[in-house]
């Protein structure tokens, strides 16, 4: 070999290190992007059916906004009274869209009761479901959440003050009913099949929500939805 191709050699050598390098920080620099990504909504392959869950607005609008949540979750409580009436008057309330509530049961046995007595409201009372839904959320203690405070006499309480007319005997009977027990396990089975990880977590159609107090992503996503 020669002194010139040794040179020249050398020169494709720099050239393939830099190109590896240049090559290496953009895959950086992909990685990172897509890492971003998935802070941002997601669109899976189908949106959650609403069949035998509490529907406000109109069923067969465009736009089904679904909220997975538990009675026990301060988030949900945060959510119910911080983005929900907004969206409520926004968009429910104009009949662009529905809105359904999925019990998710992360805290247990209070989670479990909890929904039961809003199943047995559902089904007894529907059109009262929605009072006793927020006033359920209501109760729920601003500190120390974690105590104990969903009990039966305590769902027997909101029952009597947020239902008009609720026959609290019959309501009793419901909450420990088998078809109480299946509404909730229909449940779990949606929050399964949709991989809930969280509490509240909000789906506009097959749209899964990044972030459920981000009022504007959900707005976006709802506008979109509506022009498809
Ligand atoms: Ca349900």
């Amino acid at each position: 070999m020669n002194q010139k191709s040794k040179k020249t050699n050398s020169r494709n050598l720099v050239i393939y290190t830099l190109v590896i390098i240049a090559l290496c920080a953009a895959l950086f620099a992909i990685n990172q992007a897509s890492k971003g990504k998935n802070e941002t909504n997601q669109t899976i392959a189908e949106a959650p059916p609403i069949a035998s869950q509490p529907v406000m607005g109109e069923e067969e609008s465009k736009v089904s906004i679904v909220e997975f949540g538990d009675y026990k979750c301060p988030s949900c409580k945060a959510w119910g009274e911080q983005v929900w009436p907004k969206l409520k008057k926004d968009f429910i309330d104009s009949g662009k869209a529905s809105f359904s509530y999925v019990n998710t049961l992360f805290h247990g046995e209070e989670s479990n009761l909890g929904a039961l007595a809003g199943e047995a409201i559902l089904k007894n009372n529907p059109d009262n479901f929605w009072d006793f839904h927020k006033a359920l959320f209501d109760e729920q203690p601003e500190v120390n959440h974690d105590g104990l405070w969903i009990t039966e006499e305590k769902l027997l309480e909101v029952a009597k003050s947020a239902v008009p007319g609720v026959d609290l005997e019959r309501f009793k009977q419901d909450m420990k009913s088998s078809d109480m027990k299946s509404l909730v396990d229909l449940d779990q089975q949606l929050v399964k099949q949709f991989n809930i990880q969280q509490t509240p977590t909000i789906m506009i159609n097959n749209v899964v929500i990044a972030n459920p107090f981000d009022y504007a992503a959900i707005t976006a996503t709802i506008e979109q939805e509506l022009v498809k």
